[in-house]
């Protein structure tokens, strides 16, 4: 018999819950009842202990070992919670089989090594961390292959190209469309003298403050290409980008006879959250269909790669393969940071990236996980040390 609420029974196990997508899959989880085994924080110890008595959840995990202590005082009142921390227990987390579905949540790739454990567990991995599809995206395909896990994007683009794609043969995708808000600049002609303040307000999103400069740059757009190159096997080529400033239309599939299929929804993460986690089924749940009256137009527009360079930079980087991809995502993550501590402008983010592409990614890594670890970090010291012209 089809069980259709199959997903509450499926425990889960939400690596990064204090942040937005974490938030946002706590409050689908308790929406559609289902139960929450394990979470995990970094640095907000207060926010996991309450959401751990919240969710009535069985783990926590911090990702520093030296936080164990204070979070186990946090949580003096449920001795039955186990507390734990540190990157092995991290994995171990994201393993474990009394979690048959996890949630990536972790920005940025420290999120590499838990995704591939859960990957390797060959469970149901529900992908919001796209920094380890960049990185190291052969690997994690042929392990969720070789151990028989099940990728299912939470990135609201993937989501829309997965469900358009779903019923439909490989071979007859003529082009992947994926759409692009265009940030809080896409109508501002001069970058130069924006502030942290202006990259942080996005038209359309509330996200964690790494996406929302990445969207501002479009480097999340060049990352998000690298991801469907992965997740759908499609050459970079036949990937496209359209900026669709209302982010009603989430990502569109073109097929070869000149049939465009899109997936629309309201801008809300828990929407694509919770495909994830009920599919193949449509649950009812938190969020409403958009009005498509109230929306009233939608319209299309080329992205400017004069502004924005980061997006033919990423896709430079993909075709150039190898460790390029390592090497662009590790440098954005150090520019980012070093752009959000007001350190760098903002232009000077893909620059940096850039020039740090242009010396190291021709260096002598293979494929291997322990290559990409030093390449990342290879990249993430020259980055730091890089001073701007
Ligand atoms: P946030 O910054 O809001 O949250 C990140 C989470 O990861 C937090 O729980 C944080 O813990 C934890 N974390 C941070 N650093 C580490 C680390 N070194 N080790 C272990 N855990 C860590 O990010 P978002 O929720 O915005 O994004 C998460 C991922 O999802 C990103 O890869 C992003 O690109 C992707 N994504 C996000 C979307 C969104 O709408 N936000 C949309 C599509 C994709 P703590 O808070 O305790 O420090
Ligand atoms: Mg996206």
């Amino acid at each position: 018999m089809i069980d259709r609420d199959a997903h509450q029974h499926r425990p889960l196990c939400v690596l990064g819950s204090t942040g937005s997508i974490g938030v946002s899959t706590l409050d689908v989880a308790r929406h559609l009842s289902i139960p929450v085994h394990t979470l995990t924080a970094h640095t907000r110890l207060e926010a996991l202990a309450e959401q751990a008595r919240v969710h009535g959840v069985q783990r926590v995990v911090c990702a520093r070992g030296e936080d164990v202590g204070r979070l186990r005082g946090l949580l003096a009142d449920q001795p039955h919670i186990e507390v734990c921390g540190g990157a092995a227990a991290l994995c171990e987390a994201a393993g474990d089989e009394h979690c048959p579905t996890v949630v990536t949540a972790i920005v940025g790739g420290a999120g590499l090594e838990p995704t591939l454990a859960a990957v390797r567990s060959g469970k149901r991995v529900a992908i919001a961390n796209k920094e380890p599809l960049v990185m190291a995206g052969e690997l994690i395909t042929a392990e969720a292959m070789h151990y028989g896990a099940t990728l299912l994007p939470v990135d609201s683009e993937h989501s829309a190209i997965f469900q358009c794609l779903e019923h439909h043969r490989q071979s007859d995708i003529s082009q992947l469309l994926l759409t692009a808000s265009g940030g809080p600049f896409r109508t501002i002609h001069n970058l130069s003298q924006v502030t942290v303040e202006q990259a942080l307000n996005h038209p359309n999103w509330s996200m964690g403050a790494k996406i929302t400069i990445d969207s501002a740059t479009l480097m999340n757009k060049a990352l998000e290409v690298i991801e469907a190159h992965h997740l759908f096997a499609i050459d970079v080529s036949r990937i496209e980008v359209v900026v669709h400033p209302q982010s009603i239309i989430h990502s569109l599939v073109a097929f070869a006879d000149g049939s465009l299929m899109a997936q629309l929804g309201a801008p809300d993460m828990r929407t694509p959250i919770q495909y994830a986690l009920t599919w193949p089924y449509h649950r009812s749940g938190p969020v409403a269909c958009p009005d498509l009256l109230a929306i009233a137009r939608l319209d299309f527009e080329t992205p400017d790669h004069k502004r924005f360079p980061a997006l033919e930079l990423g896709r430079h980087c993909a075709q150039l393969g190898g460790i390029a991809p390592v090497i662009f995502n590790a440098a954005n993550e150090v520019a980012v940071e070093r752009f959000l501590a007001q350190d760098i402008r903002f232009v000077d983010i893909t620059h940096g990236i850039a020039e740090a592409v242009d010396a190291l990614s021709s260096a002598k890594y293979g494929h291997s996980l322990e290559d990409i670890l030093a390449a990342d970090a290879e990249a993430r010291s020259w980055l730091t040390g890089w001073q701007p012209r």
